[in-house]
């Protein structure tokens, strides 16, 4: 091999130098010349080496055989020993480190200079021998594992990552959804365009899948038209509703094969770990099962294995679709609910809760469309419908000479963590020139823990803006005392689970003044939440909590009622 880089091992210097001239005569290129493993190692790592030349006789602990089996065992290079000692014992150990050569010494430069060629010629054939093995490994492996016409995984590859999927979930306590997806009317595609045709459209299919589903979601396709999607880590069933509601609408589109568009539809049938099976096998021929009543449903729909989950999903899917039309056909409404001074029984506030109008079911409490319009994301433009309605009526209210205190609103987590939340809320003050000292905002306890750093940052500038900060619900989160030092909060607001049973249970009672204790030392304002009768009133009143909201004093009202309320209730 002309101009090979080569590497000597050699602690002699005389005779280093002598092999190294004689190396660069016949065209080769001598990289270094090292005495120690350490210095040999360098080389290797630091430049391309084709061939290292080692002499086994060297000063130290180690002789050029140790060096040898060292360097094989991080790099691929291979070597040639020199030595002058012709023992039995160090060519049996020579021979284990499997060298391309070894010769003795004296030699003659010819000899070296053959095997140097005749060596590197045979490694490069090995290599490449080796190369050609592991390809044809991995394509034997592809084919047995993954169906020939999409690439997607085949059925025993399926199996086999659903089995993993199950230990994983039995481990993590989790749930894993299994989708088994068969195209509707394919059959007719096949019998009348043929085979090609449907090929294709099978092809397209499987892109689609991929596209619609994450990367470590595993699609597969089990043969003929049926496909499956192993969904892990679901941290809620009815989300897998949704999802195999999002990929039925996504098949609205036509898929093409060459110059033909083809409407396509899915039945969907979807099985639970570990409620509807606790392997492989169970769980497919539940989904299989499921996936036949999604057929005579009347095709184009999901079904769960039981039907009780089937309804609550589909109830699920169903808020999420009329969530997306109450915005805009103006079905919500904003009630108040008063907040009072105890002492004084006069108005020191509201709370604004939504309310959904639905068309046939009426009124819709929050509880039950909020956390969907959380995970969808909906409650983004949901939570800017509220605040702009909040800032709205205040500014009216103070235009007629209305002045019911503070009006608190409730963030949700997702609409706090997007990037442009500040300049959202500074959008919804200069369009209602609402004035921000009179408004309150209500955050959970997580939300702090979420991300620390930032929500510091923001609340800081909600506040600069002039707006009151309180925690709502306290006392059901994490936070530390910590926390609460280190963010801009006004108020911390009782969850109503600990006024609930005041005055029969003493936790209870010393939960709540722990918590009127907490608020004093750290100078933020405290109210009680959910007050319904007059023993919880006075217990407040004896322990220093001196603001109150609940049945006690008022249900939420609407706009009418509650401004009725206000005047009733006014100071003069
Ligand atoms: P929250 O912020 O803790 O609101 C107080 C809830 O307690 C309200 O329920 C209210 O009607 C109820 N409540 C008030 N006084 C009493 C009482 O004396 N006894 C009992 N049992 N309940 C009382 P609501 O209106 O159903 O709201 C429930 C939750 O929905 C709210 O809890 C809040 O987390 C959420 N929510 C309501 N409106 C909005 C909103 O506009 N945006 C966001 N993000 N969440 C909202
Ligand atoms: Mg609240
Ligand atoms: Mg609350």
């Amino acid at each position: 091999m002309e101009g090979a880089r080569i590497l000597i091992l050699e602690d002699d210097p005389f005779e280093a130098e002598e092999l190294q001239l004689s190396l660069t005569e016949r065209g080769y290129h001598v990289v270094s010349v090292v005495d120690n493993a350490k210095d040999c190692m360098e080389q290797i790592r630091g430049g391309e080496i084709d061939l290292i030349i080692i002499d086994i006789v060297l000063e130290g602990d180690l002789d050029g055989i140790d060096i040898a089996e060292m360097v094989s065992r991080f790099y691929n290079t291979p070597f040639i020993y020199l030595t002058a000692h012709d023992s039995d014992e160090l060519l049996t150990r020579a021979e284990k480190t499997r060298p391309v050569a070894y010769l003795l010494k004296p030699y003659r430069i010819k000899e070296l200079d053959f095997l140097i060629r005749a060596g590197l010629e045979r490694w490069k054939l090995e290599q490449r021998l080796q190369r050609e093995k592991a390809k044809a490994e991995a394509d034997l492996w592809q084919l047995a594992t993954h169906d020939p016409l999409t690439q997607l995984p085949n059925r025993d590859l399926f199996i086999n990552r659903l089995e993993r999927s199950i230990r994983k979930a039995r481990r993590a306590n989790t749930h894993i959804g299994l989708l088994f997806i068969d195209l509707d009317h394919f059959k007719e595609i096949n019998d009348s365009f043929g085979h090609f045709v449907g090929d294709q459209i099978l092809q397209s299919v499987a892109r689609h899948l991929e596209e619609h589903t994450r990367a470590d979601d595993t699609v597969a396709r089990l043969g003929g038209d049926e496909f499956t999607v192993i969904i892990d880590e679901l941290d809620d069933f009815q989300n897998i509703g949704i999802f195999g509601q999002k990929l039925i609408d996504s098949f609205n589109k036509p898929f093409s094969a060459g110059k033909l568009q083809f409407t396509l539809n899915t039945s969907i049938g979807i099985s639970l770990y570990p409620e509807d099976g606790t392997n492989p096998a169970t769980l497919l021929r539940n989904a299989d099962a499921a996936m036949y009543r999604a057929k005579a449903e009347g095709r184009s729909n999901f079904q769960f294995y039981t039907a009780d989950m089937t309804e609550r999903a589909k109830a699920r899917v169903h808020i999420e679709s009329e969530l997306r039309v109450a915005l805009e056909e103006k079905q919500f409404v904003l009630h108040f609910q008063p907040q009072i001074n105890i002492e004084t029984n006069q108005v020191i506030g509201a709370e604004a809760l939504i309310r959904w109008h639905h068309p046939e079911k009426g009124l819709v409490p929050p509880l039950e469309f909020i956390p969907i319009a959380e995970k969808t994301g909906q409650i983004v433009a949901i939570g800017k419908w509220v605040l702009e309605t909040a800032c709205t009526k205040l500014a009216l209210w103070q235009q007629q000479g209305i002045y019911p205190g503070k009006i608190s609103v409730n963030l949700s987590q997702r609409q706090i963590s997007r990037p442009a939340f500040v300049d959202m809320i500074r959008d919804v003050l200069q369009k209602t020139q609402c004035d921000p000292n009179c408004l309150e905002l209500e955050i959970t306890e997580s939300l702090l823990i979420s991300n620390p750093e930032r929500i510091e940052r923001e609340l800081q500038e909600l506040r600069d803006l002039g707006f009151s900060i309180a925690i709502d619900d306290f006392g059901t989160g994490y936070s530390s005392l910590g926390y609460l030092k280190k963010f801009p909060i006004n108020r911390l607001k009782i969850d109503r689970t600990f006024i609930r049973d005041i005055p029969e249970d003493s936790n209870d009672q010393a939960i709540s003044r722990a918590i009127i204790a907490l608020s004093s030392s750290l100078d933020l304002e405290v109210i009680a939440e959910g007050v319904e009768n007059d023993a919880q009133k006075q217990f407040l009143r004896e322990n220093g909590c001196l603001m109150a909201q609940g049945f006690y004093y008022s249900k939420p009202l609407p706009e009418q009622e509650f401004l009725k309320y206000l005047e009733e209730h006014s100071s003069e």
